[in-house]
C-alpha cells in the first residue's frame, strides 16, 4: 500500500504538463478511494460573471470500467461548487439516496482557481485524509507548472509555451471540424466563416519610454498593458508576452469583422489608458489567419509582415495580412487556396 502510494506521488510529479497532471490526479484518486466520479473544475478568468469549466472528469461505470469526460463549460455551476470556489473551503453534501458529494478547493497563491469534486457512497476518515493530501500535492505541483509557463513580469504565457499551447488549440479545432464533417455540416464554410487569428502587438516607440523615464517605468507600462489585455480579451484567447515589448494573441475562431472590431477597440483602450509618466502610449498590431493546416512559423511571419506594415504606415493601427495581400500591399508568403476572405 505504502509503495503504491509512493509510486502514485512519483507518477503525479513526473508530468510536465498541466493537462496530463489532471489525468494522473484523477486516476490516482480513483485507485485509492472508492468513488463514483471525480471531476476537476476551473474558474475561467476574464471579464463578466465567474464562469466555470469542467476541465476533466472520470466516471467509474463498474469495477475497472471508466469513462473520461472532456472539457465542458458549466453555465450554471452547482451552488455548493460556487460556495467552495468563493470561500476556498471544502464542502460536503449528501443526497437523499446517500450519495456524498465533496468539493475541495484548489488554491494557488491564496486565490481559489478551481475545485475537485468527488462523488462516493461516503469516505472514511483515512480516505478523507488521503484525498486531501492528493489535492494538496496537486495544488503545489500545479503552482510550479503554472509559474514555469508564465512570464515573470506580466504573468502572461511565455514564448516557450507558444508551440505547445498553439498545438493544443489547433488540435481542439481540428476535432471540432471533424465533428462538423461527421454531423454533415460543410467544414469549409465553417472554416471560412469563423477562423482563428493570430495577432502580434508591439508597443510604439517603447525605447523612448525607457530612455526618458527609465527601465522601471518601462516595466510598469508593460505590466499595466498586460493587465489591460487580460481584462479586455476573453479568457479562452491565449495571451503571450513574446519578447520585450511584443505580445502575441491567439484568438478562438471568430469572423473577420468581429476580430477587427475587437482589435480596434483594444487600440482605443490603450490610447485612453493612463500610464505612469507616459502621456500617450499606442500600440501597432498585425494579424494573420491561422488554421489547423498552417505551420505556426508561417503564420507568425505573416502577422509580423502586417505588423511591419503598420509600423511603416504611421503606427497606432491594425493591419491584416490577408487583406494586405489582396490589396497587393505585401507579397503572399504561401499560396493559399482560400485567401478570398475579403
Ligand atoms: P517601434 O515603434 O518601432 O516598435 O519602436 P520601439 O522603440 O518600440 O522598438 P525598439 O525595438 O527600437 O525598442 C524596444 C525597446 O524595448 C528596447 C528595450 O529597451 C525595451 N525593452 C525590451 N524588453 C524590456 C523590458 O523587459 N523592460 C523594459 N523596461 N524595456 C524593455
Ligand atoms: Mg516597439
Ligand atoms: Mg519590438
Amino acid at each position: 500500500m505504502q509503495e503504491d502510494l509512493l509510486n502514485s506521488v512519483i507518477r503525479i510529479t513526473k508530468t510536465r504538463d498541466i493537462d496530463s497532471l489532471e489525468y494522473s490526479l484523477l486516476s490516482t484518486i480513483q485507485e485509492f478511494i472508492a468513488c463514483q466520479s471525480i471531476s476537476v473544475y476551473k474558474i475561467m478568468s476574464g471579464t463578466g460573471p465567474c464562469t466555470v469549466e469542467r476541465s476533466l472528469s472520470l466516471r467509474v461505470r463498474d469495477i475497472g470500467e471508466y469513462e473520461w469526460l472532456d472539457r465542458d463549460v458549466i453555465d450554471t455551476p452547482h451552488a455548493e461548487l460556487n460556495s467552495c470556489l468563493q470561500s476556498a473551503c471544502s464542502i460536503t453534501m449528501q443526497d437523499p439516496k446517500g450519495i456524498e458529494s465533496r468539493w475541495l478547493p484548489i488554491v494557488i497563491h491564496e486565490k481559489p482557481v478551481g475545485a475537485i469534486e468527488v462523488k462516493s457512497e461516503g469516505l472514511d476518515s483515512a480516505q478523507q485524509v488521503m484525498l486531501n493530501a492528493f489535492v494538496r500535492i496537486y495544488e503545489n505541483y500545479l503552482t510550479i507548472l503554472r509559474e514555469n509557463e508564465r512570464d515573470k513580469l506580466t504573468g502572461l504565457l511565455n514564448r516557450q509555451t507558444f508551440d505547445k499551447k498553439l498545438k493544443q488549440l489547433l488540435e481542439k479545432q481540428m476535432i471540432e471540424q471533424n465533428r462538423a464533417i461527421r454531423d454533415g455540416h460543410d467544414p469549409r464554410s465553417q472554416h471560412q466563416g469563423a477562423t482563428s487569428w493570430l495577432a502580434m502587438i508591439d508597443i510604439d516607440h517603447f525605447k523612448s519610454v525607457n530612455d526618458t523615464y527609465g527601465h522601471v517605468c518601462g516595466d510598469e507600462v508593460l505590466l499595466i498593458l498586460a493587465q489591460k489585455m487580460q481584462e479586455f480579451f476573453r479568457s479562452t484567447d491565449l495571451l503571450f508576452r513574446f519578447g520585450g515589448e511584443e505580445f502575441v494573441i491567439v484568438f478562438e475562431p471568430a469572423d473577420f469583422d468581429s476580430i477587427k472590431d475587437k482589435m480596434d477597440k483594444f487600440l482605443n483602450l490603450v490610447r485612453q489608458t493612463h500610464f505612469p509618466f507616459v502621456k500617450k502610449l499606442t500600440v501597432s498590431a498585425g494579424l494573420a489567419r491561422i488554421s489547423p493546416y498552417d505551420f505556426p512559423i508561417n503564420v507568425l511571419e505573416n502577422a509580423d509582415k502586417a505588423l511591419y506594415f503598420a509600423k511603416e504606415h504611421g503606427r497606432d493601427q491594425v493591419n491584416f495580412y490577408e487583406e494586405l495581400v489582396s490589396l497587393k500591399q505585401v507579397s503572399a508568403h504561401i499560396e493559399s487556396s482560400d485567401i478570398d476572405l475579403f
